[in-house]
């Protein structure tokens, strides 16, 4: 059994030989001679001198021995529709557009917006930017006119490619008005949009301006078009982060250095290998769908599900039913979308033949640990937690299922560094390491980062440097801008962001261990805790809690006892100086689009103060229901 340390070491010790190892899972039009330029730090170029192409590695490749296999399966449960398509014919359509997009004026280097629901086209379309060497920056689609105006004027595209509408529980949101009030907004004007028609809302187009997808289509049924051969560290991509702390960031990511991350982790990481089938529920328009729905997968000639619609439509054995019939291998999901399922009846669950199952993997949020045993004790299969940013591109902490299938999982920590990654725990005030086992500390990482991880922030070098490179004193460290533990084996345990540490008279604690206390009540769905400024104390703790029934909301005496035993659990496991000082309960907590708590817009409201722009916001009313 290999051994991980051993692994982790080695990518450390001589990275350019380790790198240069793993360049070998793609195709280069010119080998790379040179693995790291680290010369102009935080800057850094992998395999600056070698040539590639992203669309070329993840589509044309594999049509030599993989054509006729699946490489794109979509599923719609919002529409009933189901479409799988080949590696045969996604490269086709990827080349029909890839014409239109020369059509409609975008060249090499360009950007192109694309704003879609979880439709084939928003793969075809992010795999023609890479094909023509064009930048594609995906948002998520319904996103509000104003997020998406600043959005527009940041990127400043060449074209857009949005649809009519998009469809959630069934509900159809029409996407063409939302455009057109960000176009309207937005100073920067692309000179063109091209629009897919899925019939679900009129969407009238503006003349000389909106282009219609079918026609376009059709009139490039035989085109082709030839990859672009790009340097290495030419941008594939700009991805806005979630906005949980603030104002978006542009992260900006190269292509081969991404490609060769991506293809190493599907081999180390998630143990797939060609032919698999990988099952990632994500969206397109969040880093897990860049890097899991559309590249990773296809990097490695596997085939990859693409779902629209919700768990729990029409029922919550709509994904097992999926897992059956396409023979899922590798699961991927977020653990919001199992606290989902975990409010339904197992039954949906066992229902389905999940023996091609070996194995899922959860990320994007701290994994609780009921969640985490009743889902791996539920598909009988190993659930494993990974920690990674947007900036990231992959994961940071994670178990390398592919290196070493047996190292042990620890509930509640996503697990170790991956190789690449020199991570470290950072005093934020003096910015000394933290050795020593159980000490709280920033999370940070050593440069040079990894390949993969963010070039820059798209246009801002300057932010780039100040927000990431200068907040840990004295040292060229990256902060991730989260809160950690290590234990004795090496294994990291999340606390939080840096934003959500409380300091309560003189005490240092984090939102999440609050908050995993309160969440261990069995009478408690959820509870997001936020620390809010106090005359006597600093700060005080004020925990909002959704209980797992009515009965607390309904009726004050059951919602008193609820609260007590609350208190008193949390005294018990933190100490006194934790509990919070009000705890309120309310039926839902402000959540972004993408399932994460915004405990920044919780806290503002608390403390009068404005909670900033809401239209990342998954439901905006949730926040009447915050009161100081
Ligand atoms: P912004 O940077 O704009 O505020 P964001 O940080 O929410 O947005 P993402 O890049 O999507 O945007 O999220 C990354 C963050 O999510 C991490 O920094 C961490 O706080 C959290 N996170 C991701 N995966 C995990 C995990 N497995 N366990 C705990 N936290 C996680
Ligand atoms: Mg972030």
């Amino acid at each position: 059994m290999a051994d991980y340390a051993a692994f982790y070491q080695r990518s450390l010790q001589d990275p350019d030989a380790f790198w240069r190892e793993e360049a070998a899972r793609i195709d280069w039009q010119k080998s790379p001679t040179r693995i790291c330029d680290a010369s102009r730090p935080p800057f850094v170029r992998w395999f600056p001198d070698g040539t590639t192409n992203l669309c070329h590695n993840a589509v044309d490749r594999h049509l030599p021995e993989r054509a006729d296999q699946p490489a794109l399966i979509w599923v719609s449960s919002e529409t009933g529709e189901e479409k799988t398509y080949t590696y045969a014919e996604l490269d086709r359509e990827v080349q029909r557009m890839a014409a239109i997009f020369f059509d409609l004026g975008v060249g090499l280097g360009d950007r192109v917006l694309i704003y879609l629901p979880m439709i084939p086209e928003a793969a075809f379309a992010m795999l023609a930017c890479a094909r023509i060497g064009a930048i594609h920056c995906v948002v998520f689609g319904g996103f509000a006119s104003g997020s998406l105006a600043s959005r527009i004027d940041d990127a400043r595209p060449t074209l857009v490619v949005s649809a009519d509408a998009g469809s959630r529980g069934g509900k159809v949101i029409p996407y063409k008005p939302l455009l057109d009030g960000a176009l309207a907004q937005a100073q920067h004007k692309p000179h063109a949009v091209l629009l897919v028609d899925r019939g679900l809302a009129p969407a009238a187009r503006v003349a000389g301006r909106d282009h219609d997808y079918t026609s376009l289509r059709e009139r490039h049924a035989q085109a082709e078009v030839l990859c672009a051969w790009v340097p290495a560290t030419h941008p594939g991509y700009v991805l806005y982060t979630s906005g949980t702390t603030g104002k978006p960031k542009g992260v900006q990511r190269d292509t081969g250095g991404y490609a060769v991350a991506l293809a190493a982790s599907m081999a180390h990481v998630f143990a797939g290998k060609p032919g698999d089938t990988f099952f990632c529920a994500s969206d397109i328009g969040w880093v897990v769908g860049h890097s899991y729905i559309l590249y990773g997968p296809l990097l490695a000639g596997m085939a990859t599900v693409m779902y629209e619609g919700l768990p729990i439509q029409p029922d919550a054995g709509v994904w097992w039913r999926l897992v059956e019939r396409h023979r899922v291998n590798v699961m991927f999901t977020s653990p919001t979308a199992i606290r989902i399922l975990k409010r339904h009846d197992l039954a949906h669950l066992k229902a389905s033949d999940l023996s091609s199952l070996r194995t899922l993997f959860l990320a994007g949020e701290p994994l609780d640990e009921p969640t985490a045993a009743w889902v791996a004790e539920s598909l009988g299969v190993p659930v494993t937690d990974n920690y990674w940013q947007t900036e990231t591109g992959w994961p940071i902490l994670t178990l390398a299922r592919g290196v070493q299938p047996d190292q042990p999982a620890k509930l509640g920590s996503p697990g170790v560094p991956l190789y690449g990654y020199r991570v470290g725990l950072f005093d934020d005030v003096t910015g000394e390491p933290l050795t020593e086992p159980g000490r709280k500390g920033v999370l940070g990482i050593e440069g040079p980062l990894p390949p993969g991880c963010l070039q820059t922030l798209w246009g801002n070098d300057a932010r780039f440097v100040s927000t990431y490179w200068q907040s840990i004193p004295g040292r060229q460290v990256y902060s991730t801008f989260d809160w950690a533990t290590r234990d004795a084996d090496g294994y990291y345990t999340i606390l939080g962001r840096t934003d959500d540490v409380l300091n309560v008279a003189g005490h240092r604690l984090g939102s999440r261990e609050i908050e995993e206390a309160i969440t261990g009540h069995p009478g408690v769905a959820e509870a997001a805790v936020v620390g809010v400024a106090d005359a006597d104390k600093g700060q005080v703790a004020v925990a909002f809690v959704v209980p797992r029934a009515a009965g607390p909301l309904e009726d004050a005496t059951q919602g008193e006892a609820l609260t007590a035993e609350i208190l008193a659990r949390v005294a018990a496991d933190l100490g006194p100086v934790a509990r919070p000082a009000r705890v309120v309960l309310v039926p839902v907590l402000p959540k972004t689009r993408s399932g994460k708590l915004l405990r920044r817009a919780i806290q503002a409201v608390c403390e009068g103060r404005d909670p900033g722009d809401l239209s990342t916001m998954e439901d905006a009313a949730a926040l009447q229901h915050i009161r100081p």
